[in-house]
C-alpha cells in the first residue's frame, strides 16, 4: 500500500513518472527513490539553510544534507560567493591550479595525511587507494568488513564467503568471481576474526579497509581501541591500514573519526580516503597518506590513477570554502544541535513504546529501530523496517526530510538552528507513534 499523504505531491510524482521514463528507478543514486519507504521521493527545486523546498511548495528540515556533504547548510552565502567567483573565472582547465593546492594544505593540516591526490567521487577515491596498497605492498587480498560500504568498487561489492576466512563472493550481478576472490569480509568490530584471517593469509594481505566509523549500516563506532588494532596489525604484518573518512570526514569532528581515536591514541592510518564535507556540496574525493606510499603514485611512481575533472577548480574551491568556514563552534553547534534531536527521539520512541538505540560517534548519529547496542551488520540487521518506514513518512509529513532507509546516519548542519530543531522535537510523538502502530 502507498503510505498516505497529507502533503501536496503532484508535481513530485509527475515529475518521478517522467524520470522513470529515461532513468532506471527514476533516480540516479538508489536509495533516492524511496524502494525501502515506499512513497514517492520528493523533487527538491531549491534548499536554503535547513531547508529543502519541493516542487510542490512544501518545505522540509533537511536531515540528510546530501548524505552529509552539506556541514554548513544549503546555500551558505560565503560558499556561494567564493563558487561564483570561481566560476566567472571557468570551469575547468585540465591544468593545476590555484584552490586545488590550497585544498590538499587545509586537509595536510587537519588530518594525519602527509600527501593528497584529488578525484570526483568517493567510490574512486576508495579504488584509488586499493590500487595503491596492492601497487605498493605487492600483494593482491583486500580485508573488508560486512556492512561497511566503500562506493561502488567491484572488489568492494562483495559478501562474506561460506566461511569466515574463505574469500568473499560478488555482492551484485555484474561483478565477476574474479573480483572478489582476492577479498575477504569480516563481521565489523571482530578483532578475533582479523587475526584469524591474518594467521591464514597476512603474507598476501596487502591492506585492510574500514569505514573510520560505520556510517553506512546506521552509526556503529568502532569498539575501543578497535582501529588502533587494525593499524597495528597491518603494521606487524606489512599490510596497509586504509581509513574510509568520505563519510565522517570533517563531520564526525573538525578532523574526522581520526580526531576522535588517533590522534588521542597517537596512530595514523597508512592511507585516508575522503570525500562528502571536502567537497562542500561538488563532486569532490581524495585519498591521502603516508609520503612513501603516496610517491608510489604516477607520475611520482609506478602506481598508476588519473581524472580529467580530478581537483576541479570549482568543486575544490567549495570545499576549501566549505572547511575553512568549519570551525570549532560549527562542531560544537552541530553536536548540540545532534544532542537535542536524538535525546528527544528517543524520548518520544520510549514514551511510544517503541523498541530502539540511538548511537553516535561525534557529531555524526543515528537511530536504531531494534535493541541495542549494535556493533556489526548481523546486529543492524535486525532492525525493524516496518517500523522506521511508519516513522519516516510521517516526519515527512510533518515537514521532516529524513533519509528514506532505515540504515542511514541523521545529519544536521550549522544551519539547523533552534527554529529547525524545534520543528523536528514537534513531529517525534506523532511520527514514534505511526513506529509503534506499524
Ligand atoms: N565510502 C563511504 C564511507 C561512503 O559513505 C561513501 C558514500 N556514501 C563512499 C565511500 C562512496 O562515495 P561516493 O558515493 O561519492 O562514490
Amino acid at each position: 500500500a502507498q503510505p498516505v499523504t497529507t502533503l501536496a505531491t503532484q508535481a513530485s510524482a509527475d515529475l518521478f513518472e517522467r524520470a522513470r521514463t529515461v532513468t532506471p528507478g527514476g533516480v540516479n543514486s538508489p536509495v533516492r527513490a524511496f524502494n525501502a519507504v515506499g512513497g514517492t521521493p520528493r523533487f527538491i527545486r531549491s534548499a536554503k539553510g535547513a531547508w529543502l523546498t519541493d516542487v510542490d511548495g512544501n518545505d522540509y528540515v533537511d536531515l540528510i544534507c546530501s548524505w552529509g556533504p552539506m556541514l554548513l547548510g544549503h546555500a551558505h552565502p560565503e560558499v556561494q560567493a567564493a563558487v561564483a567567483d570561481a566560476v566567472a573565472r571557468g570551469t575547468s582547465y585540465g591544468t593545476p591550479t590555484v584552490p586545488e593546492v590550497e585544498l590538499a594544505e587545509e586537509m595536510v593540516a587537519r588530518t594525519p595525511v602527509e600527501k593528497i591526490r584529488f578525484v570526483s567521487s568517493g567510490t574512486e577515491a576508495t579504488m584509488s587507494a586499493i590500487r595503491l596498497a596492492r601497487g605498493f605492498t605487492g600483494r593482491d587480498v583486500v580485508v573488508k568488513f560486512a556492512g561497511c560500504y566503500h562506493g561502488h568498487v567491484d572488489a568492494l561489492l562483495a559478501s562474506a564467503g561460506s566461511g569466515l576466512a574463505t574469500f568473499a563472493v560478488p555482492g551484485t550481478p555484474g561483478v565477476p568471481a574474479s573480483s572478489t576472490e582476492l577479498t575477504l569480509v569480516l563481521p565489523y568490530n571482530d578483532r578475533q576474526a582479523v587475526l584469524d584471517v591474518f594467521a591464514e593469509h597476512g603474507s598476501r594481505i596487502a591492506c585492510v579497509i574500514t569505514e573510520a566509523a560505520a556510517g553506512n549500516m546506521g552509526v556503529v563506532p568502532p569498539e575501543p581501541g578497535f582501529n588502533q588494532f587494525l593499524a597495528q596489525t597491518c603494521r606487524e604484518n606489512g599490510a596497509l591500514f586504509v581509513s574510509d573518512e568520505v563519510m565522517t570526514g570533517f563531520r564526525a569532528s573538525k578532523e574526522g573519526q581520526w580526531g576522535l581515536d588517533g590522534k588521542v591514541e597517537g596512530w595514523v592510518p597508512d592511507l585516508v580516503t575522503f570525500g562528502k564535507v571536502m567537497g562542500g556540496g561538488f563532486p569532490a574525493a581524495a585519498f591521502g597518506g603516508r609520503a612513501d606510499v603516496m610517491a608510489s603514485l604516477s607520475p611520482e611512481g609506478p602506481v598508476y590513477q588519473a581524472g580529467t575533472l580530478s581537483g576541479n577548480p570549482v568543486a575544490t574551491t567549495a570545499g576549501l570554502t566549505t572547511l575553512r568556514l568549519a570551525t570549532d563552534e560549527v562542531y560544537a553547534h552541530i553536536g548540540s544541535a545532534a544532542d537535542v534531536i536524538k535525546t528527544a527521539a528517543s524520548e518520544a520512541l520510549t514514551a511510544a513504546g517503541v523498541t530502539h538505540t540511538v548511537q553516535s560517534t561525534g557529531t555524526m548519529f543515528s537511530v536504531f529501530f531494534c535493541e541495542g547496542p549494535v556493533k556489526d551488520f548481523a546486529d543492524a540487521s535486525r532492525t525493524d523496517s516496518a517500523a522506521y518506514k511508519a516513522f519516516f513518512h510521517s516526519m515527512l509529513d510533518s515537514g521532516v526530510y529524513l533519509p528514506p532507509s532505515a540504515y542511514e546516519a541523521w545529519f544536521l548542519s550549522s544551519a539547523h538552528d533552534d527554529r529547525a530543531v524545534q520543528h523536528v522535537l514537534d513531529a517525534l510523538p506523532a511520527a514514534a507513534r505511526a513506529a509503534a502502530a506499524a
